[in-house]
């Protein structure tokens, strides 16, 4: 029997994930992807001596790694160094400008939850125990089936005596940390895996607050050589089953045929037949920009009122000294935390910013020249390209200061420095209004009401990543692209 083609557009995780499975079932696939490299927002550029990650930094739910390496009857130890970092965050608050480590183990972190709260430990362990309980539920239950209707959620949430977190889906992270954390400070500890959901805490589902076991049990991780090793790696799997990968390969539009996706078109005229097209690129993007008007699944509306991540303000800097003072990643929590994604939420920026600074040079010598650091810092900002570039500039200042004040010179070291806006997410990479992230995961965006993997209107053309289901995050979208070869596989069974 001929072996079906199938046609991917774009090449982020999820692409470069669904691409290696469906080569490894016998399927002819190629890979088109507009940027000149693979791995959409898990990039990486290198100037003067630094290597920087230009997305993702924070290697979490590492058995979801393994899982996806396991389809292919692979280790994944065999192909990243991967190690555990202690601390696995410094927290910086203006009470504590030397920061408190935390290290994804109980025995010790309670000390640093007793100092910002004392008496909080029991409380917290508490919270952990729920957010285990979650995390297990969410990967049994959420990760491994793919689950798209409401229906297909409340049979699961009141089958699996899941009713606990069904409610828990419906009430906010925010409230729920609250009844455990009463300082500022605790909270902004407890909440910050929000960073990774793209929403302030309380636009969150309690249910997320999973996360909290997957950053403060499970641990974080780094693989040697920075986050590109993933893209590496799957991109050898890739190869090794056959994928052909073609690159500065921006598809223009999907031709469809009696609701049929029948291949496409690249810029510059090129056309590809396909069998099955897998849309990897933002599903807006895709719906608004590629597909014929006939056979979008959406109205102009539903986006209207779709929420997008935060952006985000990114300051690549080498530095010329070494920066004891900083670990491998840090948060600097200002008081304004909470109105920070409030604001950003009315499209302001906030007076008072708070920023992640990754540092990966603490753990990786190869990604600065001796004696250097390489700094990522990441300021959420509105995702909104109204905000201009030089506002965000002098945004950038004043985050520029507030590090200086933790370590002082800072400034004087500075051997190079490159800036990216919103603007540079929309150009780069269609991302939904300029965010970072995609759509961000508050209830009306997540699960059942997320857009699903199989368009409603064309026959056998499929999504995955970030902006379709279970969503944001390197681990869930390879957990994306699972769910998606399983649901080819088995419509083509049919
Ligand atoms: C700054 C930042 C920090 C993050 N931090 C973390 C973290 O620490 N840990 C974590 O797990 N996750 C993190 N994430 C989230 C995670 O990186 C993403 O959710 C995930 O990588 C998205 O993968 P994706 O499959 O959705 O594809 P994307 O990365 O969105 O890639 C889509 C690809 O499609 C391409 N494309 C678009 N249009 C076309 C077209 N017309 N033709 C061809 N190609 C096209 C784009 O160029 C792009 O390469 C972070 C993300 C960002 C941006």
């Amino acid at each position: 029997m001929r072996k079906k083609n199938v046609s991917i557009i774009g090449g982020g995780i999820g692409g470069l994930g669904v691409a290696a499975l469906l080569a490894r079932d016998g399927y002819r696939v190629h890979l088109f992807e507009k940027n000149p490299t693979l791995g959409g927002v898990c990039n990486r550029f290198s100037e003067e001596g630094f290597t920087f990650d230009t997305g993702p930094s924070w290697y979490m739910m590492p058995e979801i790694f393994e899982n996806f390496f396991g389809l292919f009857g692979e280790k994944i130890g065999n192909f990243l160094n991967l190690v555990r970092l202690a601390p696995s965050c410094r927290m910086f608050f203006d009470e504590h400008p030397r920061g408190i480590d935390f290290f994804s183990d109980f025995a010790k972190d309670k000390n640093a939850f007793a100092l910002l709260e004392p008496g909080s430990e029991e409380r917290i362990e508490l919270y952990y125990a729920r957010a285990r309980q979650k995390y297990r539920f969410v990967s049994e239950h959420i990760f491994r089936e793919n689950k798209e209707t409401l229906l297909d959620y409340a049979k699961l949430f009141f089958k699996k005596g899941g009713l606990g977190m069904g409610l828990g889906a419906v009430s906010s992270m925010d409230a729920e940390i609250s009844r455990v954390a009463r300082t500022p400070e605790l909270r902004a500890v407890l909440q910050y895996p929000a960073m990774f959901l793209g929403a302030g805490p309380w636009r969150l589902p309690a249910l997320y607050s999973f996360m909290s076991y997957a950053a403060f049990e499970q641990g974080v991780w780094y693989p040697k050589g920075g986050m590109y090793q993933v893209v590496e790696v799957l991109v050898s799997l890739g190869k090794k089953h056959g994928v052909t990968y073609h690159t500065s390969a921006p598809v223009e539009s999907v031709h469809v045929a009696e609701g049929r996706a029948t291949g496409f078109a690249l810029e510059g005229g090129k056309y590809f037949a396909a069998d099955i097209v897998v849309s990897d690129a933002d599903r807006f993007y895709t719906e608004e920009q590629l597909l014929p008007a006939r056979y979008r699944d959406y109205p102009k509306s539903f986006w209207e009122n779709k929420e997008p991540s935060y952006g985000v303000l990114l300051l690549f800097l080498g530095i010329r000294k070494k920066i004891p003072a900083l670990a491998h990643h840090n948060f600097f929590f200002n008081r304004g935390w909470k109105e920070q994604f409030r604001d950003i939420e009315k499209g302001k920026l906030s007076a008072d910013p708070s920023f992640y600074i990754g540092m990966r040079s603490a753990t990786d010598s190869s990604c600065a020249p001796s004696g250097m650091e390489n700094i990522f810092v990441l300021v959420p900002v509105p995702a909104s390209t109204a905000v201009s570039n030089d506002e965000l500039d002098r945004y950038g200042e004043k985050v520029m200061r507030k590090m200086i004040s933790i370590v002082p010179g800072l400034e004087k070291g500075i051997a190079f420095e490159r800036r990216w806006y919103p603007q540079d997410f929309a150009e780069r990479y269609h991302s939904f209004r300029g965010s970072a992230l995609g759509l961000a995961h508050t209830f009306f965006q997540t699960g059942p009401f997320r857009p699903p993997h199989r368009s409603k209107s064309v026959k056998n053309l499929y999504f995955v990543g970030a902006t379709t289901n279970p969503g944001i995050g390197m681990p869930t979208c390879l957990v994306s692209a699972t769910q998606v070869f399983k649901e080819i596989r088995a419509r083509e069974a049919m």
